[in-house]
């Protein structure tokens, strides 16, 4: 066996020295390359590669994070986001400690709120365990960048601001880079406010075309934002009209407000494991085509890559096996929800609002019989992608 070790590795020196790809041999030096260096590089400080790196740290690995903005947290001067605790019946602040997260960031429980639609009252929500986990994003201030950040730094990792990674064939790279292109954009603000913690959300094309609104309150702060995932380019409309809507059906009092934007970016991808490089989080396309709760499987997919090395498993196998069901999902479901219009979306607040919401999400962020017969309509409908 150590002979066999010695004759792999010998060609596996040669093919880096001449860039040959070995397709016979690609699952196994996919993991190879990781195996021999106990440094690991990391492109992006996003959730995706804090998590790979303190799960690699944890490990005995030399972690190194290439950050391109100066601090972490950049893109994402957001606000408050939801870290969604339905698809799973593992509560996601258990699941994060069983990966080797500390929860150490704002990370408050949400088990309702309110729900609008088109032409109805305003519907009350209430779940018997949290729907989400609202944290904060962006640097600083009890962020979810921030605490990883400073995990990351407690176990040794190296965090390089200011840095692009170089880009070489040879090197093996964790790529946690973020979107690289929008599928759908999102406008908002953040602000100081007297309002008491809540959340609500609305579905109304005139407001997020095919996405939704939200308003979430804790503690003296709040976000409201427009989620769209059509006609992009009168975003300045929607955010308005999303603006208006709150301030004439709630009690809406905001100071010291600043704008924010950003976007997201789903695709399948036949392999993320691609000319030595793995890549996690959305520069992977795992994000939630329906709604863009993405952070959840930016840190799954960070803390899977990391095993990966850490183990010598297939990453492609393991996001295969776990993440791939449940975004084949959410892109039916997508799929679908385009198909509302206003009819649609009061169904939709009705039925949240009908029994433990909860249970309602959940159910159908998971497979079933009828949403794999959609997924081959649905994914002839919407890119895939197969390329990196
Ligand atoms: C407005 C908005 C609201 C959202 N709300 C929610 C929500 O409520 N719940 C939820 O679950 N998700 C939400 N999301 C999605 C969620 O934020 C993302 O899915 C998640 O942050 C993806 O994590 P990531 O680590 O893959 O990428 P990112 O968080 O984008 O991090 C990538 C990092 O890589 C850096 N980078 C990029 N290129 C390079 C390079 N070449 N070299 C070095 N560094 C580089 C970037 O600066 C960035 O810091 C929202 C997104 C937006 C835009």
């Amino acid at each position: 066996m150590p002979f066999l070790y010695v004759i792999l590795n010998y060609i596996e020196k040669i093919r880096k020295i001449y860039n040959i790809h070995l397709f016979l041999f690609g699952l196994y030096f996919k993991t190879l390359n990781f195996e021999e260096e106990r440094h690991i590089n990391i492109a992006g400080a996003g959730p995706a590669g804090l998590t790979a790196a303190i799960v690699l740290a944890k490990h005995g690995y030399m972690a190194r994070v290439y950050e391109m903005s100066p601090d972490v947290g950049h893109r994402m001067n957001v606000g408050f986001q939801g870290l969604e605790n339905w698809s799973s019946d593992k509560d996601i602040t258990v699941l994060l400690k069983d990966i080797g997260i500390d929860i150490n960031f704002l990370c408050v429980p949400y088990y309702g709120g309110d729900i609008y639609a088109p032409g109805i009252a305003p519907l009350k929500i209430k779940s018997g365990k949290p729907i989400f986990y609202l944290v904060k994003r962006g640097a600083g201030g009890g962020s979810l960048d921030e605490g990883l950040k400073k995990q990351a730094i407690a176990l040794g990792v190296e965090i390089l601001f200011n840095r692009r990674i170089a880009p070489s064939p040879e090197e093996a790279v964790i790529m946690g880079t973020g979107p690289k292109t929008a599928d759908f954009i999102a406008a908002g603000i953040t602000f100081d406010t007297e309002m008491k913690d809540q959340a609500a959300v609305v579905f109304d094309d005139e407001i997020a075309p095919k996405g939704y609104a939200y308003l979430l309150v804790n503690n003296g702060c709040g976000t409201a934002a427009t989620v769209i995932y059509n006609d992009c380019k009168n975003e300045k409309k929607y955010f308005d009209n999303m603006l208006e809507f709150f301030k004439n059906k709630r009690p809406f009092d905001i100071k010291n407000e600043k704008r924010f934007g950003g976007c997201g970016n789903f695709f399948i991808g036949d392999t993320q494991v691609y000319h030595n490089k793995i890549y996690i989080g959305e520069a992977a396309g795992f994000q939630d085509y329906l709604w863009g709760f993405g952070m959840r499987y930016a840190i799954l997919s960070g803390y899977m890559a990391a095993n990966s090395i850490i183990s010598g498993l297939n990453y492609d196998l393991l996001w295969k096996k776990e993440l791939k069901p449940i975004l084949e999902t959410s892109l039916v479901n997508r799929y679908l929800f385009e198909k509302f219009g206003n009819t649609g979306y009061r169904y939709l607040a009705k039925r949240f609002a009908k029994g433990d919401p909860g249970d309602f999400l959940k159910r159908n962020y998971n497979q079933s019989f009828l949403k794999n017969l959609l997924l081959p309509i649905a994914k002839s409908r919407y890119k895939q992608g197969t390329t990196l």
